[in-house]
């Protein structure tokens, strides 16, 4: 069945009329779903109830549960657990920043990208999530509080630009000014370097950031931590950042997590000097959260502040990522594999 809630306003407007309905339902629909976040049929006081039941057989009315909520003792981040209507969960986190909420989603169950220390893929990619299964994130986190959120990053499980076509649309239905209307600026995506999808992102022109997963400055390390890179150079990822930046105007971020005696050397801090040092960008130091399956370990506290007075001595813009969750299985796919490990 179609689902309902990943149609754009345009396509929902082709439905109704296919459905011999007035024009106005598709806004009303429109307005239940995005803006007023309804999780049934009931919800909609404005809809005929002889509609609504057409709708009800004629879609999908796709609705997220939290099944499992962590709240960090620390710093008050959220980490929720999802059920999905086929049985899959999926995770998404709550940062409360001065600024706003933000939402961290997942555009994938699982992941077939294989990163080292990333918990998502250890099993693998499991499916695509539907643009309704990652906007639903962000509903349900605000139905949940009760607070709006103002920030999106597409950094939880999964490769975004892997699911290529769902992600478009969930941004397009995300920055509406009938729904949500979060502001493009205030999205990003976040991709381990698939350098054809930067490009044809690029070409989208969105104002949203990109974000290069780097976490290596030569291509040799590269590899030992991401098997994408077997794939795409270093050189090739970076022609796309400029690329990104050339057609969009918005500059990139580049994440770098730092694991101890890896690739948080002194000589690892030069060689990214000189590979990004030229660029308008910006450096999101992760100190890398361990996950039980893999033996890495954090930098030391000194190393991550000697990395940074590195790339900051030649004027690069750098922060170092605040941990957060850190006690809640804040690390991407971590919350996931400790609950299916309890079924
Ligand atoms: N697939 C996308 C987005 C998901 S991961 C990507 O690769 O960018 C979001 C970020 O968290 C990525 O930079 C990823 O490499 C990083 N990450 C994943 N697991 C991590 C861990 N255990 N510690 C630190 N960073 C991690």
């Amino acid at each position: 069945m179609t689902d309902l809630k990943s149609l754009t306003r345009n396509e929902l407007a082709e439905e109704m009329q296919s459905m011999g309905e007035k024009p106005f339902r598709a806004g009303q629909l429109y307005e239940w779903m995005h803006r007023k976040l309804a999780v049934r049929y009931e919800e909609m006081t404005n809809l005929p109830k002889t509609f609504a039941a057409k709708c009800a057989e004629r879609y999908d009315y796709t609705v997220l549960n939290a099944v499992r909520v962590q709240e960090s003792a620390v710093d008050g981040t959220r980490k929720y657990l999802f059920g999905l209507p086929d049985g899959n969960t999926v995770e998404s986190v709550l940062m409360r920043y001065r600024h706003g909420n933000c939402v961290c989603v997942s555009s994938q169950v699982g992941c077939r990208m294989g990163c080292k220390f990333c918990a998502s893929t250890l099993d693998g990619l499991e499916r695509n999530l539907l643009p309704s299964e990652m906007l639903e994130q962000v509903y349900a986190v605000m139905r949940h509080t009760g607070e709006r959120v103002s920030n999106v990053v597409v950094m939880g499980s999964g490769e975004p630009l892997d699911n290529y076509d769902n992600l478009l649309r969930f941004i397009e239905l995300l920055t509406d000014e009938n729904g949500l209307h979060i502001s493009q600026r205030n999205v990003t995506v976040s991709t381990c370097g698939l350098v054809p999808r930067m490009r044809q992102l690029a070409e989208e022109k969105l104002q949203i950031t990109l974000a290069l997963s780097l976490h290596a400055a030569t291509d040799a390390k590269r590899k030992e931590l991401m098997p994408v890179a077997e794939r795409y150079s270093l050189r090739e990822l970076i022609d796309a950042c400029a690329y990104y930046f050339e057609q969009t105007g918005r500059r990139i971020t580049f994440e770098y997590s730092l694991v101890r005696g890896v690739n948080d050397s002194e000589e690892d801090a030069a060689l990214l000097t000189s590979l990004i040092g030229h660029r308008n960008c910006h450096v999101n130091l992760i100190p890398v959260n361990p996950i039980r399956e893999r033996d890495y370990v954090q930098s030391e506290r000194r190393a991550v502040e000697a990395f940074q007075r590195k790339l900051q001595n030649r004027g690069i813009n750098v922060t170092v990522r605040r941990e957060m969750g850190r006690d809640i299985d804040g690390a991407c796919g971590q919350l996931r594999r400790r609950y299916q490990s309890e079924q």
